[in-house]
């Protein structure tokens, strides 16, 4: 029998991700988005850190579904501004979602800090809650450092100013399936993938 689990997300990109990493490890299982269920009010954000957030998100696709659920939260964590813009990386610049401007602030907030100051992380946190009340969840970190200027047309958000450790390229200048081996998203919902099998097995 196939279990329906709902990943609380309207992008394609994170579904197609997520469907990929359990196709081959959890079969039985078939991954739909928000926009294969009936609409439902979703709240803002308001956690105070990225785990909050995800668990939030994710029980509330349960409430309104009766489905298990995965949620994710991420943000991008800067050395230099005490962590900030963390979970309010969305909204940085004051408009949810305008990734040139969250981008254009951050630059020149950073713009006197010099190279060996210039360190960052993405981070995300991936949720799974169970109808029948299981809440598991999980933090994984991509740690980089913020360049001066945008490079690359990949990815979005903050991407085309993330240089990864051990890389000379932006996650911008990536290819997506190398974004997603290395990403803090795409370990995040690797590292998920054996929980959910365990988890929704054991349901
Ligand atoms: P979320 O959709 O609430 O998780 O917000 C994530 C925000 O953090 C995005 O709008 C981006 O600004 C930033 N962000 C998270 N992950 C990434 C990434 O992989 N690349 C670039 N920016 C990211």
């Amino acid at each position: 029998m196939t279990t329906r689990l709902l990943l609380a997300t309207r992008n394609t990109g994170k579904l197609a991700e997520l469907q990929r990493l359990l196709a081959s490890a959890v079969p039985g299982v078939e991954v739909v988005g928000l926009a294969d269920v009936p609409e439902y009010p979703e709240a803002p954000e308001t956690g105070a850190t990225f785990t909050e957030n995800a668990l939030l998100k994710a029980r509330e696709a349960v409430r309104y579904t009766g489905l298990p659920a995965v949620a994710d939260d991420s943000g991008i964590t800067v050395d230099a501004l005490n962590g900030m813009p963390g979970v309010l990386s969305a909204r940085w610049s004051g408009r949810h979602g305008d990734d040139d401007a969250n981008t254009a602030l951050l630059l020149g907030q950073l713009a006197d800090v010099p190279e060996e100051r210039r360190g960052a992380a993405f981070v995300c946190a991936a949720a799974l809650v169970t109808p029948e009340g299981a809440e598991e969840v999980l933090q994984r970190e991509w740690r980089g450092r913020v360049i001066h200027e945008k490079r690359g047309k990949n990815g979005f958000g903050y991407d085309p100013v993330f240089v990864p450790d051990g890389l000379e390229l932006t996650s911008a200048e990536l290819r997506p399936a190398e974004k997603d081996a290395r990403s803090h998203r795409g370990r995040a919902f690797a590292a998920l993938v054996p929980v959910i099998s365990r988890v929704l097995d054991a349901g």
